[in-house]
């Protein structure tokens, strides 16, 4: 049986959003049964792209910085953190941090940032993987005591709902998240690569902002809805299942739920979660508009391989005409796939993890990103 606290929450108010947090979190025992004194305690937001709160596409400042202003309370270290998808995520996250309004309220509460890029990876073995054997983890998500999963409840076009378990691909830095979608076609087997994430780093807790939720086609492109609604639970997908039926979208068609039970990975069966708090019917918002994954799921995956494999990618290329050798590449690549021998730069396309860390420190224009169509408008 895995339990699920729902509580209405109207506003995006710092005190608000505190007490709603703290009468969600009471019936799971309290924050502090997962926060000790002395631990970092990391809290992965969903940071998409660089773009103000009432776009409904990041998770709000609001709900970050409460929650961060609890686990300080605690005693522990709070950081907030994530790195954007898409094309060009380094530099493109710092930018994020700021136009999202997570930096901005952070910084006025003294509450530490961190952008996944800049911390280094390390690779991590994936066991009993379905699609993913080894994953690339920035050392922001390793490096903490606790990690605590904070989505926004959205839409998405390919797993339909995307909460908790979707949430934590973001702990693959940069460009390194659109190989997923190569390695994984199609909204099943995304899934399960997702949950394959999900196990490996496993959050202690996840705490849903669904106050203003996305309808339509999430994750990106939908329009903001109010739900009025904060969720939370130690299990992602029973949270991430609940969720579903409070916008009214079925949870065994969501491709992150339907097969995790089976895997060991989380409760999907609606008559094993304990929903505690607020109604879900109660809370239900009408007219919710839910987005579909019929067509791609209909695709066969030798078609899907071949459209991942021309329209989602972005790599790095040495542009000689514009390097002056200044080094920066080499000292920065998190996995040591740049040399400088002989007055040439050589990127090892096996070992790249397409981080475009390199891109973006260079000085002059010795690195060139070479990108895909579907790349080229995330980019833009
Ligand atoms: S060469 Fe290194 S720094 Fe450049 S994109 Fe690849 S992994 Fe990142």
């Amino acid at each position: 049986m895995s339990r699920v606290a729902l509580v209405k929450c109207r506003e995006y108010d710092l005190e608000q959003v505190t007490q709603a947090l703290v009468r969600a979190l009471e019936p799971l025992g309290g924050l502090g049964q997962f926060v000790k004194p002395g631990q970092r305690v990391l809290l992965k937001i969903n940071m998409l792209r660089p773009t103000p709160p009432e776009t409904a596409t990041t998770t709000h400042p609001v709900v970050a910085v409460a929650l961060a202003r609890m686990v300080r309370d605690l005693g522990a270290v709070p950081v907030i953190g994530d790195s954007c998808g898409g094309a060009k995520a380094y530099g493109q996250s710092e930018r994020a941090l700021e136009e999202c309004g997570i930096a901005p309220l952070a910084r006025e509460h003294g509450i530490e940032t961190i952008v996944f890029e800049t911390a280094g990876v390390e690779r991590v073995k994936v066991e009993n993987a379905a699609f993913l054997h080894e994953i690339v983890v920035s050392k922001a998500v390793l490096d903490a005591d606790v990690v605590i999963s904070v989505p926004k409840l959205k839409t998405h076009v390919e797993t339909l709902i995307t909460g908790a378990v979707k949430n934590m691909f973001g702990v693959m830095p940069g460009a390194y998240k659109l190989n997923l979608h190569r390695r994984a076609p199609g909204p099943v087997n995304l899934g399960h690569a997702l949950l394959d994430i999900y196990k490996t780093v496993k959050p202690a807790l996840c705490v849903m902002d669904g106050i203003l939720a996305m309808e339509g086609s999430g994750p990106s492109w939908g329009k903001p809805k109010f739900v009025g609604a904060l969720l939370a639970s130690a299990d992602g997908v029973a949270l991430d299942h609940t969720a579903a039926r409070l916008v009214g979208q079925d949870p065994t068609q969501v491709t992150t739920i339907a097969p995790a039970k089976e895997r060991g990975i989380g409760e999907n069966d609606t008559a094993a979660i304990e929903v505690v708090g607020d109604s879900i019917d109660e809370l239900r918002p009408a007219d919710f508009a839910l987005t579909s994954n019929a067509v791609m799921r209909a695709a066969p995956n030798f078609l899907l391989n071949i459209l991942n494999n021309h329209f989602f990618w972005v790599r790095p290329r040495w542009n000689q005409s514009g390097c002056e050798l200044a080094g920066e590449c080499e000292k920065v690549c998190p996995v040591d796939a740049i040399t400088i021998a002989n007055n040439r730069v050589t990127i090892d396309k096996k070992t790249c993890i397409q981080c475009t860390a390199c891109y973006m420190v260079c000085p002059n224009d010795g690195i060139l990103l070479k990108k895909s169509i579907i790349a080229k408008i995330l980019s833009a």
